[in-house]
């Protein structure tokens, strides 16, 4: 693109454009990065500077940019229709899909209901919860109001998914609009005090199992991304963490409600990260990469039993008053099916499985680094949390983060950092020198900035 023409769009980004989770005043003082076009692993930018994309372009991309075949879905569904309404009427592909999504999810999850955001995924999840146990018994389950939830959790923006939510920064703005809840510990083990991981599991376990015996009257469910907690700091749970909680909600009798919007669709390296530890949800939670990182469609998927207690023979008894506009749009759940599609054609999970030891590799190699106080993640989610010191893991100064991101970026690789923690979520079908590529940019700026040893 010619410079004059560049120069026009960065004036006009700042005149019109409000970015998401940006701090305009200082996102103001740097000349931004304008996307042209992509293509496989990479990103293009209008100045004609080429980036790998290492987060995926926000965790979604599964197959790549400008994927032919994802474009040619996109261009087959268009000459039928792209939008009708899925309010009193169906349509062919969102049944499709469907069908495919009760199909790959663990069995207990049999409907769909969808929704366009994460954040809407897990604001249905919320409502249908709580809407699910008052339409069982109003007398019996009137106390039924809170969520037990996880500290560093995310599950979205919205005023219900901000609630369930464990970012202390989030709730004491908006204090006064969210509603209570219960929260117990984050299970990061490079956090905690604890002497073993066993012994955190079972101490963070108990506390969820009291909560429960003492005031399970108000309590619908608990509330939880399995695995890992991403958007918050990438906080790898240890095994048996999520199989405990499946264990008390189902002695409890409540449900368990998982929030896989991130970890999804291969992020792990299974399918879903239920699938590591063989767990049975109530609600799931899906959105991210369920269309290969094309548009924006989520779901929110429950078990017969939940289904069931929503039916009556009347419209306004029982009924769940949820729907967004552009529900089971034809179009997103036709690229949907697609992603899927090559899921399974491309052998996608087994190469994820592939890359993923390279990438544990490459970045564990860095543990003896003075600066590198702890790399965790699964599949192809890991994270670096960098440190001053080992020791006391007080973190790394943000402005160091920050030009080390900015190098990488110079040098071509886009990563992005949630304060001193540098995340590499790469686009899922990432060729294994792609990975070696982005794990050596990162390793040739941390030396360069912060010594080699
Ligand atoms: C991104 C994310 C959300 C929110 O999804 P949006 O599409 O941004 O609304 C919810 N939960 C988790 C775990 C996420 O990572």
């Amino acid at each position: 693109m010619k410079l004059n023409k560049h120069n026009e769009l960065v004036d006009k980004n700042l005149e019109y454009v409000w970015h998401p989770f940006t701090q305009m005043g200082v996102y103001a003082q740097h000349d931004p990065i304008i996307i042209q076009k992509g293509s496989g692993s990479y990103l293009y930018d209008t100045k004609g500077n080429k980036y790998l994309d290492g987060y995926a372009s926000l965790w979604v991309n599964v197959h790549g940019h400008n994927n032919k075949k994802l474009n040619k879905a996109i261009h087959k569904q268009l000459k039928n229709i792209a939008h009708s309404t899925l309010l009193g009427s169906s349509n062919i592909p969102s049944i499709q899909l469907a069908e495919q999504l009760v199909k790959l999810t663990p069995t207990r999850l049999q409907k769909v209901f969808y929704s366009d955001t994460g954040s809407a995924a897990v604001e249905i999840a919320i409502k249908m919860a709580y809407q699910y146990w008052k339409n069982l018994d109003p007398v019996k389950y009137k106390n039924k109001n809170k969520f037990i939830t996880l500290h560093n959790g995310y599950h979205g923006d919205t005023i219900g998914s901000v609630s369930v939510g464990g970012i202390d920064a989030f709730h004491k703005i908006f204090n006064d609009l969210i509603f209570e809840n219960i929260q117990v510990d984050c299970p990061s083990f490079y956090h905690s005090d604890y002497e073993t991981e066993e012994e955190m599991v079972e101490s963070i376990l108990t506390h969820i199992d009291t909560i429960l015996r003492e005031r399970s009257e108000e309590i619908v469910g608990v509330v939880m991304e399995p695995l890992i907690q991403g958007a918050t700091g990438l906080f790898v749970h240890p095994q048996g963490f999520l199989k405990g909680v499946e264990q008390l909600c189902r002695k409890h009798n409540i449900l368990l409600i998982v929030d896989e919007v991130a970890v999804g669709f291969g992020r792990t390296g299974q399918m879903f990260a239920c699938y590591h530890e063989d767990v049975e949800p109530d609600i799931m939670c899906l959105g991210k990469a369920i269309t290969g990182g094309y548009l924006p469609l989520a779901a929110t998927l429950t078990s017969q039993k939940i289904y069931d207690a929503f039916l009556s023979d009347s419209h306004a008894k029982k009924t769940f008053f949820h729907g967004h506009t552009y529900t089971g749009n034809q179009l997103v759940c036709a690229v949907a099916l697609e992603n899927l599609h090559l899921f399974n054609k491309h052998k996608l999970l087994k190469h994820i499985n592939k890359t993923s030891k390279t990438l544990k590799r490459s970045l564990e190699s860095l543990n003896s680094h003075p600066n590198v106080g702890n790399v965790r993640g699964r599949g192809l989610m890991y994270a670096v949390e960098l440190v001053e010191d080992k020791e006391t893991k007080q973190p790394l100064d943000i402005p160091t983060v920050e030009r080390l991101i900015m190098m990488c970026k110079e040098r071509g690789l886009m990563i992005r950092n949630l304060e001193n923690i540098i995340t590499f979520v790469p686009v899922l079908s990432m060729s294994n020198k792609e990975v070696k590529k982005m794990t050596n940019i990162f390793t040739e700026v941390l030396f360069e900035v912060l010594g080699k040893a």
